[in-house]
């Protein structure tokens, strides 16, 4: 098997500068189920893509490398591993950059202290063993087209030292599934100063950033503050509206764990912040009425028709020159690609997402699809494409399911129909509020309270019941309600 030594100097890899390889990288490691299988070795050439039938071409299986493990990503490496890769008709690999993978619609929770992290992380290398795909441990870096070669990053651990090398693996088909970052659109003082929501490890530096503000407070001799514990929330879609209800809840469990000298109604304050005239502005206007009801019945503060032109250290300023004092900042508006799409060589638009034929298939490479969030799709319409939600993730992650045995059998592919069967915002304990597609009727139904809620905790049952199989996502769902540990309700460490 030909080896990296192949790639030449200095090579120039979709637009990235990559490292001069014409010194070998250290060799792939044996075979193991995960990080050893050499899955996508470099190669001199591109060879003729193996199909289905016939078994092996050229003495090897067709090779589908999915990038990226998330709501999208995983849902499709765990589906073809049960399939394809369980009956030896395809070499299956993901790329991801994490350990751990975690439902992303929880990170707000995860942030307000009302879930732990560890009781829904899933590690990609069991998941790799259990479903009959390899993992390789990497960020994406470069793609070269013509050779049909990814090239991703070496792994750091928390010393310094190199885990993983840098590495280049082949492919026949490739999908790119890397999601969305949060999009700040410039303003100044955001990066430094919010706490944007868009990974497990944000979600609880914001979670330890708040209960030891309540710490602080309550140890320090003088009076809290103005905005020492207020929460500035900017940005009022589901993930500012969620949070916002839920910190309002959760804060005030952690003050009943000792801390005395605080009180939540006179020292802590909420403030959610949107551009738009009124929240949740791209869900079905008696959703945000009912929301906003609820949240100022919570004497949270709604700001709409409101610009953050600037985030301090100590609150935030809007367009007309108005300051929020907030010592705590959350990001929540807005989302894009990563900015690395724009160096692969391959058609962005101007949030740097993929731009994706009906098919799924990326416009400019035929061996290229993009899904989630980072692929910018069309849908008959809708002028802005298939929205940036788990839902379209889901559906995507199975329609490319089909695609790719359709290009094993030489039959043509596809397009993909977005169904949109509906939203739901949790506002944590207190209430749920939904529309859901009456296809039947023609019309969306309003829906609100229990039944919402089973509706929304059944979204990621069915991610659940993705990765892991039906049985076990129902035996999981009854676990997490019936069991209760001796620990408190809140995070608070
Ligand atoms: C706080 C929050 C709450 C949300 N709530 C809802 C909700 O209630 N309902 C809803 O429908 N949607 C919700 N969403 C949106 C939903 O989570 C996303 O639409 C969905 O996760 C997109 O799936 P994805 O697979 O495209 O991306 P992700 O789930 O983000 O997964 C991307 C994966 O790619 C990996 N990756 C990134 N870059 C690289 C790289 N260079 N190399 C290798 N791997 C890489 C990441 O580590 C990650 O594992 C929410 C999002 C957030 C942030």
């Amino acid at each position: 098997m030909l080896r990296n030594a192949h790639v030449t100097k200095d090579k120039k890899v979709s637009g990235v500068k990559m490292p001069d390889t014409t010194t070998p990288l250290p060799p792939l490691e044996a075979r193991a189920g995960d990080e050893g299988d050499p899955a996508g070795d470099v190669i001199a050439t591109p060879r003729p893509i193996p199909m289905r039938h016939g078994g092996k071409s050229e003495g090897r299986l067709h090779d589908i490398i999915v990038v990226g493990g998330g709501a999208a990503g995983l849902e499709l490496v765990t589906k073809l591993g049960d399939t394809l890769g369980r009956r030896a008709q395809a070499r299956i690999t993901l790329v991801e950059k994490s350990r751990t993978h975690i439902w992303k619609p929880l990170l707000h929770s995860i942030a307000a202290g009302g879930l732990r992290r560890s009781q829904h992380e899933l590690n990609y290398l069991a998941q790799a063993r259990w479903h009959n795909f390899t993992c390789r441990l990497g960020a994406l870096t470069g793609i070269d087209r013509e050779r049909r070669e990814i090239r991703i990053s070496a792994t750091i651990d928390d010393e310094g030292r190199e885990v993983t090398p840098p590495r280049s693996f082949h492919y026949d088909t490739l999908v790119i599934a890397v999601g969305s970052v949060t999009n700040d659109f410039g303003t100044p003082g955001a990066a430094q100063y919010a706490v944007p929501l868009e990974t497990p490890e944000q979600a609880s530096r914001f979670n330890k950033r708040m209960v030891n503000a309540c710490l602080r407070a309550n140890a320090q001799p003088e009076p809290v503050r103005p905005g020492q514990l207020h929460v500035a929330i900017i940005g009022a879609g589901a993930t500012g509206t969620e949070l916002a209800a839920e910190l309002h809840r959760t804060v005030r469990e952690v003050v009943a764990y000792g801390m005395t000298r605080l009180d939540p109604e006179r020292d802590v304050q909420i403030i959610l912040i949107e551009a738009a005239p009124r929240i949740l502005p791209a869900l079905p206007e008696r959703m945000s009425v009912a929301t906003q009801e609820l949240l100022e019945s919570l004497n949270i503060k709604v700001r709409t028709n409101a610009r953050v032109s600037e985030v301090r250290a100590d609150g935030v300023v809007l367009a007309d020159g108005e300051f929020i004092p907030s010592e705590l900042v959350v990001w929540s508006a807005g989302v894009k690609g990563p900015e690395f799409l724009r160096d692969l060589g391959l058609e962005v638009n101007r949030i740097n997402q993929l731009v994706v034929e009906p098919t799924l298939k990326t416009t400019w490479d035929e061996n290229i699809f993009a899904i989630g969030d980072c692929a910018a799709c069309p849908r008959e319409g809708f002028p802005q494409g298939v929205p940036p939600r788990a839902q379209a993730a889901h559906q995507m992650a199975s329609h490319m399911v089909e695609q790719i045995n359709r290009r094993l059998d030489g039959a043509p592919l596809k397009p993909f129909t977005y169904r949109d069967f509906g939203s739901l915002v949790s506002l944590g304990r207190y209430s749920t509020v939904g529309n859901l597609m009456g296809f039947a009727i023609g019309r969306s139904l309003f829906i609100e309270g229990y039944f919402a809620r089973m509706v929304y905790r059944s979204l990621y049952a069915m991610h659940q019941a993705a990765l892991h199989g039906h049985g076990s996502a129902l035996w999981q769902f009854l676990i997490s309600n019936i069991a209760r540990r001796p620990e408190p309700g809140v995070k608070l460490h």
